[in-house]
């Protein structure tokens, strides 16, 4: 037998060791701190866990002032002289919005045959747990790599909170390696790109009136009598011709844009789909002031994802400016009392890319090929993720886990097969063995 398939067998008949892990770290509420949440109960929990299981060396560090956001690292160190490998995850979990909707306790794992409910599951407890018994799959098994793995299980992911608290803290403490894997739910497939994220601000503004003028805002009146925009002026609508052209922008990109691994976003066909190129989502639309009033102002807020390694954000910032600019040009009460845009606003993420003829990119599409359960396919990351800032720190990075974002995540009833992460831990393994050679 060779020690690839004497290492899947080890994942097979340890299945459920791997799931009671997992549920273990699920049990735990880790909500993110910072949506007021706890972080360190379940990290005090899994290092202690990871010593329990003969992790030689494992660090528990925090950098926030508080010391209540730590993250750990477990390290396997190799005989030396073979290429390094790391494994990121994050341990935070989003809030439970509408616990009402979940069909049971989010934070009690319910199994049911081969899918296993619970906040955290795909997102990402199931990917970490993943990595951690494919990482013990090697020691148990007695299989000697040459480079180290690294496995970091960090906070403050949900919160884009990397530079400050988690991931690239990691790196600077030198937890670093040649290659790293996020074990992010991506459906088994290999991502190695995704889009960027980016928000911006459009307040329109109109002029208020008492409700029952407003026939004078709309409509002539006789000779003498003032109407349109000496009474009042509708910011609402006002501000529909922007709602359309950031309709039309969204598709216009779509079609000026295309990538192989991301896909082509307006074209027809689920296959050839893929992530899709652009979206410019409008997330908020606040207006109005008073029941008895003409709205005096809107104010819309989108998101835009957008494949950063096609287009400069810059020049997408430029494009919407001029855009907003000359259809404010267009109306007469605009023209005095322009539009106010704000780009950016609020948040903003990196997308990220490794070139598919990257040796780590190579190397881990033959890992996952000796695993008979999964095919290697690569695409595009529907979301953001620490890949951005591990790629952005120097450290090469794709993600492949087990669990999926279309399985409920951050949504109610999320969850997990236990097939998922069985398939996933063998191809970590898989991984080990040909990388760190
Ligand atoms: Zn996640």
């Amino acid at each position: 037998m060779s020690s690839k398939q004497k290492v899947f067998e080890y994942l097979d008949n340890n299945k459920g060791e791997l799931v009671e892990f997992m549920k273990s770290l699920v049990r735990i509420p880790s909500i993110n701190h910072t949506f007021g949440g706890d972080e360190k109960t379940v990290q005090d929990r899994l290092a202690n866990s990871l010593r329990s299981l003969d992790f030689a060396e494992v660090e528990q560090f925090a950098v926030d002032a508080e010391q209540v956001r730590p993250n750990v690292v477990a390290v396997m160190r190799g005989e030396g002289g073979g290429k390094s490998l790391l494994f990121n995850g994050h341990m935070d979990v989003v809030p439970i919005a509408e616990p009402q909707k979940w069909h049971s306790d989010p934070f009690e794992p319910t199994q049911e045959g081969n899918k296993i409910y619970g906040r955290g599951t795909s997102d990402m407890k199931g990917g970490v747990s993943a990595a951690i018994w494919a990482m013990k799959a090697i020691k148990d098994c007695g299989i000697s790599l040459r480079g180290d793995v690294l496995l970091q299980a960090v906070t403050g992911e949900e919160s884009n909170e990397a530079e400050e608290i988690g991931t690239v803290q990691c790196l600077k403490r030198g937890y670093t390696a040649d290659f790293a894997v996020v074990c992010e739910p991506s459906d088994l497939e290999l991502h190695t790109a995704s889009v960027g994220l980016f928000f911006f601000e459009l307040i329109v503004e109109g002029k208020a009136v008492h409700i029952s003028a407003r026939n004078q805002v709309l409509f002539p009146q006789p000779a003498g009598v003032p109407s349109g925009p000496e009474v009042g002026v509708d910011a609402f609508k006002k501000s529909l011709p922007f709602v359309n052209y950031f309709y039309s922008l969204e598709e216009q990109w779509n079609h000026r844009w295309r990538d192989a691994v991301l896909g082509a976003g307006g074209s027809p066909g689920h296959d050839v789909q893929g992530v899709g190129l652009f979206t410019i989502n409008p997330s908020f639309i606040d207006g109005g002031e008073y029941l008895g009033s003409v709205p005096a102002k809107v104010k819309l807020t989108y998101g835009v994802w957008y494949p950063d390694q096609l287009v400069k954000k810059e020049e997408l910032w430029e494009e919407i400016r001029r855009g907003v600019e000359a259809l404010a040009s267009t109306d007469d009460f605009l023209r005095k009392n322009p539009p106010k845009l704000t780009v950016p606003v609020l948040q903003e993420w990196q997308g990220f890319h490794v070139p598919a003829d990257h040796a780590g990119v190579r190397t881990m599409m033959g890992a996952i090929a000796d695993v008979k359960e999964c095919r290697a396919v690569l695409s595009g990351f529907r979301a953001v993720c620490d890949a951005a800032y591990l790629n952005k720190h120097g450290v090469p990075a794709v993600v492949f886990g087990p669990g999926s974002l279309s399985w409920s995540v951050h949504g109610e009833n999320e969850y997990i097969t236990v097939d998922s992460l069985v398939a996933a831990a063998k191809v970590y393994a898989s991984m080990m063995m040909d990388w760190c050679q």
